[in-house]
């Protein structure tokens, strides 16, 4: 790779890749560097676990499956439509974007531009009026399907079947296209109610060999690429010493749509093992699709999904004496809880897989299974947001 760096005209203004002008293999290297300054207090003594060099993406472009705009009135019934700029609530208008897939900027402005022709207005934050507040497309990585959720200021959109048709008709990628009603006064995107206006309600997408439906409103990795090494790098410790004709307990916490336990079982299957899975997960919709993802890879027996929060599921699991071999986590940027990692330590699983997207959260997070007498094998980073500064990490822990 050479040190060659990318220019976006909107970049100064938009933000959203700060280190777009440092060269891809020393953001890398300053990524490893931070994770060498959270990871310390780990990485000194005789047994340290080993910081793994990160893993980066073979070229850092387009690599942003989902993408959003909001939108605000403009004046003579225009829709504004873009980026917040950089610390500020100021909609700019930015025709491309490097970072995600080229068909999504295409898509969103479609929105717009057929709400303008048959005058359906836009959301006025201040005021609160106004019908169209955002749209949010995910273009699939591995199928050509697009699921496009628009955000509306009230249950029904004016005009809509007749809005649907249009835009369908202008932007025929679109396989399902949903609403979503947010009434409320917030920052917040999304608000509780969905609708499917055409198409499945679904999109689908592949992971490591298995397909998942990916709803509206659950969380899915925005970066497919990277997510099958990230999940390569939880699996296959995990699997690595059990041997053929085992059968293992594997809990998978914060599981979303079930995409770890549903690739980790597959994957023990292709080697001769059988992995039991125990999906845990908040978003009802996410759970509903874990179980319909589970059938649909030919593995509903070894798939069990539960809508609970983490730590009250897990400290049931831990009164009623269950013992689980492995234990996935992927919690949010928070991490996870005290009361949540205290009862991991009484499932006692001889394995655990802690993917994270914040690191500091993690470290802490670690410190507390140190404690419970885990021991961090291994840490390693992989690039899910080339040009920011986030990462995402993978630790490996034994008892
Ligand atoms: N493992 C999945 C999802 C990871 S994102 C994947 O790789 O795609 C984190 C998930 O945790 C989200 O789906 C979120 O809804 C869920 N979550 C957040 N807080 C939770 C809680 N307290 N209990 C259970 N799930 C939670």
């Amino acid at each position: 790779m050479g040190y060659r760096t990318y220019t976006c005209p909107s970049a100064a203004r938009c933000g959203g890749c700060e280190w777009l002008n440092v060269p891809y293999p020393i953001q890398l290297k300053r990524k490893q560097a931070a994770l060498e300054e959270t990871f310390r207090p780990f990485l000194e003594g005789a047994s340290a676990p080993e910081l793994l060099p990160i893993v980066g993406m073979d070229e850092p472009l387009h690599y942003r499956h989902k993408a959003a705009t909001p939108f605000a009135p403009a004046p003579h019934g225009r829709i504004r439509y873009g980026f917040y700029a950089k610390g500020t609530h100021r909609i700019m208008n930015v025709p491309e974007c490097l970072a995600e897939d080229p068909r999504c900027r295409a898509i969103l402005a479609s929105v717009a531009k057929t709400a303008e022709r048959m005058h359906i207005s836009a959301y006025d934050e201040d005021r609160g009026r106004g019908v169209l507040r955002h749209a949010v497309v995910r273009c699939a990585w591995k199928t050509d399907e697009v699921l496009l959720t628009v955000v509306a200021n009230g249950e029904n959109l004016p005009h809509e079947k007749e809005f649907v048709e249009r835009f369908l008709e202008y932007t025929p990628e679109v396989t399902t296209l949903a609403l979503n009603s947010n009434e409320r006064r917030t920052n917040a995107i999304l608000g509780p109610h969905t609708r499917t206006l055409k198409g499945t309600g679904v999109m689908h997408d592949e992971l490591l060999g298995c397909r998942f439906a990916i709803g509206p409103v659950s969380f899915y990795q925005t970066n497919p690429e990277q997510t099958e090494k990230l999940y390569q790098l939880a699996i296959e410790p995990m699997l690595a010493d059990a041997e053929e004709g085992s059968a293992l307990e594997v809990l998978d916490a914060y599981c979303g749509l079930g995409t770890i336990g549903i690739c980790l079982a597959a994957e023990a299957k292709a080697q001769g093992k059988e992995a039991h899975i125990l999906g845990v997960e908040k978003g009802a919709e996410a759970i509903r699709l874990a179980k319909r993802n589970a059938r649909d890879n030919g593995l509903e027996d070894a798939c069990r999904f539960v809508c609970d929060d983490a730590t009250n599921y897990l400290e049931a699991l831990a009164r009623q004496g269950r013992h689980f071999d492995i234990v996935v986590l992927d919690p949010p940027r928070a991490g996870s809880t005290p009361e949540f990692l205290s009862a991991v330590a009484t499932l006692a699983p001889e394995r655990i897989a802690y993917i994270s997207c914040n690191p500091e959260t993690q470290a802490r997070d670690l410190m507390v299974l140190a404690e419970r007498g885990y021991h961090v094998d291994s840490i390693q980073g992989v690039d899910m947001f080339p040009h920011t500064k986030h990462t995402e990490t993978v630790a490996v822990l034994t008892r």
